[in-house]
């Protein structure tokens, strides 16, 4: 029924949640483009293993693009730079942006639904992150649907994200409700065991948890108390400006 774009965070991971509700088959596609880390994908993996046992119809395919990274990043996310500690919208997370990324996987999605048969692509973009990421921005979904409607007109594909006027809080309590197993997904930038609770993904999930007035399945008490602590503590500096 549905082509998606699984990273195995917090709003793909409810996208295909929200999908195979609905009783769709869906494919889900992960693309390694080199990052600096594989945790995402291994949890990627578990979630699609969650998603089977729940009964849910679905296949799952890792997609290798980590041969053009050098092209399209020189940012955080592939290694070469520190990942900046502090919210999204702080200017320093530009640097976690890799350009043009959504596009690339997205014009990918919708070769491969063609081929399938299918005539959606889902992926996650929602508006918390439209101060940072332009391709998670309505304007950019608007025109890149029309953009593969074109592309692929004797069998037209069209583009969808549901989520777009959704905040990152308005995404988990949807995920609340759909019982979505957030304790296999995975957010964090830095490459570590454990989430290191100070980069803006980390920051970002511990809000929209505090938002829905729950605790972050994936960590303990213990590290629940001191990401509560390293949000309030950035909350009050970077935000009061
Ligand atoms: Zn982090």
């Amino acid at each position: 029924m549905a082509v998606m774009i699984l990273s195995g965070g917090l709003d793909s991971t409810t996208l295909l949640w929200y999908l195979c509700s609905k009783g769709a088959e869906v494919h889900a596609l992960t693309f390694n483009y080199g990052q600096r880390h594989s945790r995402e994908i291994e949890h990627a993996k578990k979630v699609v293993e969650a998603a089977k046992k729940a009964g849910f119809n679905l296949t799952h395919r890792v997609v290798d693009i980590s041969s053009i990274s050098h092209l399209i990043s020189s940012g955080a996310l592939t290694g070469e730079e520190e990942v900046p500690h502090g919210f999204y919208t702080d200017e320093r997370q530009k640097v976690t942006v890799v350009p043009n990324r959504n596009m690339i996987m997205l014009s990918i999605a919708a070769g491969y639904a063609v081929k399938l048969g299918e005539s959606e692509v889902y992926y996650a973009a929602h508006r918390s992150d439209y101060a940072i990421y332009p391709d998670c921005r309505k304007e950019f979904v608007k025109a890149l649907d029309a953009a593969i409607y074109l592309a692929t007109l004797f069998t037209p594909v069209e583009l969808k994200a549901p989520f777009v006027d959704m905040t990152k809080a308005e995404v988990v309590s949807l995920g609340l409700k759909l019982k979505v197993p957030y304790e296999l997904t995975w957010s964090c930038y830095e490459g570590g065991e454990r989430p290191c609770l100070k980069c803006g993904t980390c920051l970002e999930r511990t809000e929209a948890f505090l938002l829905n007035e729950v605790r972050d399945p994936l960590l303990s008490d213990e590290e629940w108390k001191k990401a509560v602590e390293e949000y309030r503590k950035y909350a009050n500096s970077d935000r009061s400006e």
